[in-house]
Order: structure tokens, then sequence, then C-alpha cells
């Protein structure tokens, strides 16, 4: 077997798209020949928690990707993906909250959100099936672009688990947890990305995929394969790859053999990490053993649990017992411009600079027009010289768990 596998280190803006570029340029073989060809970008949108977290993809990352794909002449680039159930129960747009249609505007390439889309029905354990996007099935070329975090259900969440997203929808969603790792793997026998790009650029440890802590990693892996990817990510993060749910049942299939072993554990690795584990509090640790998920599932499913778990209070209860990782908050940010504070910025940084997706020239350039308002720029200042005009909404939120630790670790 012949396995494809690169890694570069990347931090800030222009090292990322570099980097990038020559990196792809040794995959130019396996690119669609036709530029109309319909390509598919898949990243992590799981949450309204932004790349800095460590819990959804980078927009710098993503425009890199667009960007390259562009210079090679791609006309029908879509970014797509179907954001968590929750999200999509309360009727809120992640892909809209993250900035990534503003970032698909800026760029011009087309967004959907594939819980919305015609679903293509697969095989899930126990004869049960479930519904995929079209759109990704019917992709010329895909691009799985998941973030490294570790996963309270299933150890780890990256290549093999971002495609979750491509569920249609609540209703199938619900379907993979009857039999998570087996389910995940049944998705990848049907969807089968072309090329696999994980943003390890600031990964997530402990508690995710949500409620986890940021770590800065400055790694970015490419590769065809999603097998080998999660294991060379398992040896990254200092994980053993039987306590991965999904590896674990990719090699009990006989998918993972010796082959992959030994490429993984021969492969040089200039960085390693010791990830704390996705270690959940007592109950929901308790709830979500794999003994008695099925119970806590099927009081899950129930019509009168479904609106308990819709009403705000039940909601908030069940985010503070640990219970759910989302605090799905209704109000909506409002931006009016960014304030530079010149005489705060004395060290000149440019850290603005560096997490900027469209590369403006801060803190001296700023163009309210073309801004994305993703507010990179304003969460990585570490002396607060960028100030927002406006009101934060739900974004006061993703502040209120990460705004100290985000500083720190960019
Ligand atoms: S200026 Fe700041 S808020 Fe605007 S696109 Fe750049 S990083 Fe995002
Ligand atoms: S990140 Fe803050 S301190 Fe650094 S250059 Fe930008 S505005 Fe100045």
């Amino acid at each position: 077997m012949v396995f494809r596998l690169s890694i570069i280190e990347a931090i800030a803006l222009n090292e990322m798209k570099d980097r990038l570029f020559l990196s792809l340029n040794a995959y130019k073989d396996i690119l669609p020949l036709s530029k109309t060809a319909r390509i598919l970008i898949k990243p992590n949108l799981n949450a309204n928690m932004n790349a800095l977290t460590g819990n959804t993809t980078d927009l710098r990352l993503l425009a890199a990707v667009v960007e390259y794909l562009k210079t090679r002449g791609y006309k029908d680039i879509t970014i797509g993906e179907g954001t968590n159930s929750g999200y999509y129960r309360n009727n809120i747009s992640v892909i809209a909250r993250l900035k990534v249609d503003a970032l698909a505007e800026y760029y011009g390439v087309k967004v959907i959100d594939l819980n919305y889309s015609e679903p293509v029905y697969i095989d899930f354990e126990d004869g049960i099936k479930a519904g995929v996007a079209r759109e990704v099935v019917e992709a010329d070329f895909m691009i799985n672009m998941p973030k490294l975090k570790t996963h309270f259900e299933v150890g780890m969440s990256v290549c093999m688990k971002n495609l979750m997203g491509c569920l249609v929808g609540q209703e199938n969603k619900k379907k993979t947890h009857l039999s998570l790792a087996a389910n995940i793997l049944n998705i990848n026998k049907k969807i089968k990305p072309d090329l696999h790009i994980v943003d390890a650029v600031i990964s997530m440890e402990g508690l995710g995929p949500t409620r986890g802590t940021p770590v800065k990693t400055g790694t970015i892996f490419i590769g065809t394969d999603p097998y080998l990817i999660d294991l060379i990510c398992a040896r990254f993060a200092s994980f053993d790859y039987k306590k991965v749910r999904t590896l674990a049942e990719a090699e009990k299939r006989g998918i993972i053999d010796a082959d992959y072993h030994r490429f993984v554990k021969e492969f040089k690795i200039e960085k390693v990490f010791c990830f704390a584990p996705p270690k959940a509090g007592p109950l929901a640790g308790f709830i979500h053993s794999p003994k008695r998920q099925k119970y806590f599932l099927a009081v899950r499913n129930t019509a009168f649990f479904t609106y308990l778990a819709s009403t705000k209070w039940f909601g908030y209860l069940l985010f503070i017992s640990g219970l759910r990782q989302d605090n799905f908050i209704e109000e909506e940010m409002e931006f009016d411009g960014l304030s530079f504070d010149i005489n705060k910025c004395s060290n000149g940084c440019v850290k603005c600079r560096e997490y900027c997706p469209v590369g403006f020239n801060l803190p001296k350039e700023f163009d309210k027009d073309k801004c994305i308002e993703c507010l990179y720029c304003y969460l990585v200042c570490p002396v607060k010289a960028i100030g927002f005009e406006g009101d934060l909404g739900f974004m006061g939120e993703q502040l209120r768990q990460y705004d100290e630790i985000t500083r720190k670790v960019t």
C-alpha cells in the first residue's frame, strides 16, 4: 500500500499560505482535470465557537485552500457543512456566526448548509438507513478539513468523525448515536474524500468537542487516507489509538492493519504533544458510558424530552450540569466596527495581522467594508488594543469561557 502524508508547521497566515501551497503541489496529480469540476470543501463547523477556541476549522486555512484552488483555475468551489443538531434545532446558522458565508463571499465561492440538503440514504447498523447530503455524494472532488480535537464520546475527532457533518438534519444525525463508532465507519465507507487537510494549528484537548481547552500545536496534516491520518494524529496527541473508538473499530474491521502501524511508527514527526484526555464530569460520564448510553438515548429520543430540551431553562440546566456542551444563545452579534488604540499597541507584535483571514495589513490598514467580522484580530491582541464596537450577542459566551486563554495561547 502506498501512503501519502505530509505535515507542515504554521501559525501565521503567511506561513500557512506559503507552506500549504508548496505541500499541495505534491498532490496535483489527484486534482480533477476539468476546471469546472464540482469541488466540495467540508470543514468542521460543529458549533459557534471559533477556531481560536480549538473547536472549529480555522478560517485562515479555509481561505488558503480556496485561494490555492482558485489559483489552479477551479471555478466551482463550495464550502459545505451540516453543523451539530442543537444549532439546527434552534434555527441558529453556525455558518453565518462563524463568518464562513462572509469568507465565501469575499473569495467568490459558494457555501451550503448540508442540514437542509436532499438526503441520499446509506446503510447504518441494524438495518437502519441514514441520509447524507446529495452534494457530498455527487461532488467530483471532496476535501475534508477537520479540526484536531478531543471528543468525550469517541476519544478524538479528526478525519473520520468530521464526516458526521455530512448527515442531513437532526433526524439523521441522531441515528448515528445508536452505534456511534460503527456508524461513523459506515459513513466513511460511503463518503471517501479525495484529500484531507487537518487543522491542528490550534487544537483542542480536554473535554472536547466543545468545552475543551485550546492548545497551540501549529501543525497541518495533509493526506489521502483518513485512517492513516487519524492514527498519526493519535500519536501526535500521545493518545492510545485503541481508546479512540473510531480507530479501534477500523482495526476491528480489518481496515487498519500492520502496514498502517508500521508506517505510523516509522514516520518522522517533529513535535509530539500530550493532550489531556476528554474526561467528562461524573454525571455525563455515567450517562454516556457505552453500557448505559442506549437507555439514555431511548429517553432522549422521546417527544417529551425533545420538548423539554428545547426550553431555555432546561437547556441551561443541561449546559451547567455538563450534560450538554453547547449553550444555544439566541442573540446575534451586531458589528459596528473595530477601533485600534495606537497608544496601547506599543509592542508591534503584529499578531492581529497574522490571524486576519483576509490578510489585512493590521493594525495599520483596516477596511470595514471588506472585513468579514470574524473578530480573530480582536480576540488575539495580547494588550486589548483592539476595541469592538457593537453588541457581542452570542460571542459574549465565547469571551466568557475563552477570552483569557485565547489571548495567551495564540
Ligand atoms: S480585520 Fe479582524 S475582524 Fe476583520 S477580517 Fe480581519 S481578523 Fe477578522
Ligand atoms: S495584536 Fe494588538 S498589540 Fe499586536 S500589533 Fe495588533 S493591535 Fe498591536
